[in-house]
């Protein structure tokens, strides 16, 4: 199925012009489908060095004991066969914007006439003190799904009743505002079966949250007495970990944990940074039209990476903005139809096994910026029925969007 006339660039008879997606997460993987889907006269390469990509969100549900890792693991498999998406499992270590290629850990290079990068986040190296990739093997932050999520569940079912879980929030902007809250609500829900005696303390780098009136309400209905959140204002920031003793250190206190969940400041992925992607911020700056960076042309980068504005660092998101840049890179290739670019979020966060809010914004792009236009939020005193319908809806609504990422 193709959506794209032939560019006379690409008429019949000469190459194919050749599109590189690195990443196969879901900025990734969206945007090598569209941009396969959107015309033959393209060759589109994704190069990521999983076999299989486990799904952040959703991933709060496996901590809860509501979903398992499998049910949350995705293959490339239709992509390849379905779509014509030549797969690589390989890591790029290096773009060459000049000779327009990129180099692979594993010694090949591969040439392209676009790239669309979508790495997602990186931790800020140094962010607190201690914290390094041996420590995440003890105090997991299970912010990238797979090993780190497997920790952190093994961790928390091998606590004793009565134990504290320390969970630490980061300094905006980072992956999934509400995600540090839905986790400690699902793994509260955990607790009142398992472990009604344990506490959960959420050490945060800021003074207020994303939706903090619904979650809230949540934890006082469902888990009086459990969740206690300490703002960045009483903690002063979250400055260093002492490993060994589960020890979490803010600027006046130190806390002792049973487990904890250590979640550091975020950036731009590592290869974003390496290929001089990222301004002071550390995030991509793009052309809210094409996602195209703006200081490398040639180069889109979408999903976390990339400084989007008001959008949110979202799953929703990055599949948004991977079917924008699609159709930029399509009209730029092709000279299929330009379309003005249609921004969306859309979250359902879990708070209990009945209990779900969505959230659902539209944005408006011009070429400076993308603002918030419609905003919709579940509120606090919602009908039970519409929070129980709610979770039934997450449910479809992680199918069809997994599917529409993956085929
Ligand atoms: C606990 C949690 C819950 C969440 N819940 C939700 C939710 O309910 N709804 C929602 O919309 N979002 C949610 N999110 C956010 C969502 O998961 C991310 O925003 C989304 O995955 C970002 O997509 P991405 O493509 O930018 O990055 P990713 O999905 O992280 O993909 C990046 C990919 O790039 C690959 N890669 C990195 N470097 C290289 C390289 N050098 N070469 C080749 N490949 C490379 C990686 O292997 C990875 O597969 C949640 C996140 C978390 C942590």
């Amino acid at each position: 199925m193709c959506i794209g006339a032939l560019h006379p660039q690409t008429a019949r008879g000469q190459a194919k012009a050749r599109v590189l997606v690195i990443g196969g997460g879901v900025g990734g993987a969206t945007a090598a489908k569209y941009l396969a889907l959107g015309s033959e006269a393209l060759a589109v390469t994704l190069v990521e060095p999983k076999a299989q990509y486990t799904t952040c969100f959703f991933s709060n549900l496996y901590l809860a004991g509501l979903r398992s890792l499998e049910s949350l693991t995705h293959g490339y498999e239709t992509l390849e066969q379905r779509y014509g998406v030549k797969v690589v499992h390989d890591s790029v270590t290096a773009i060459d914007p000049e000779a327009k290629n990129v180099s692979l850990e594993g010694g090949a290079k591969l040439s392209y006439d676009r790239v669309v990068l979508a790495p997602g986040i990186g931790f800020k190296v140094g962010a607190i003190d201690g914290y390094d990739d041996a420590a995440t093997q003890i105090m997991p932050h299970a912010w990238t799904a797979g090993p780190q999520t497997r920790i952190l569940r093994e961790q928390l079912e091998s606590m004793e009743d009565g134990g504290v879980f320390v969970l630490v929030v980061p300094p905006d902007p980072f992956r999934c505002p509400p995600g540090p809250y839905e986790r400690a609500s699902l793994i509260a829900y955990y607790f009142k079966q398992y472990k009604p005696r344990a506490k959960i303390l959420i050490l945060d780098a800021k003074d207020s949250f994303f939706a903090q009136d619904v979650f809230e309400d949540g934890w006082n209905r469902h888990y009086p007495g459990m969740i206690e959140w300490l703002p960045g204002q009483f903690t002063g920031g979250i400055k260093a970990v002492d490993v060994k003793g589960r020890l979490v250190k803010t600027a006046g206190d130190t806390f002792k944990a049973d487990v904890a969940n250590v979640i550091p400041a975020q950036e731009a992925g590592r290869l974003a940074q390496q290929a001089h992607l990222v301004d002071q911020s550390g995030w991509c700056p793009i052309d809210p039209m094409t996602f195209e960076s703006k200081l490398q042309p040639g180069i889109h980068v979408i999903g976390d990476a990339a400084k989007a504005g008001n959008m949110a660092k979202s799953a929703f998101a990055s599949n948004s903005q991977a079917k924008v840049c699609a159709f930029a890179i399509l009209a730029a290739l092709t000279g299929s139809e330009r379309f003005a670019p249609h921004l969306f979020n859309t979250c359902f966060t879990v708070l209990a096994s009945d209990d779900a809010v969505t959230s659902a914004i539209s944005y408006s792009a011009d070429p400076e910026t993308i603002k918030v236009n419609d905003f919709f939020l579940s509120k606090v005193g919602d009908n039970a029925w519409i929070r129980r319908e709610a979770v039934h809806q997450a449910d479809g609504w992680y199918a069809a969007f997994t599917h529409d990422i993956f085929g």
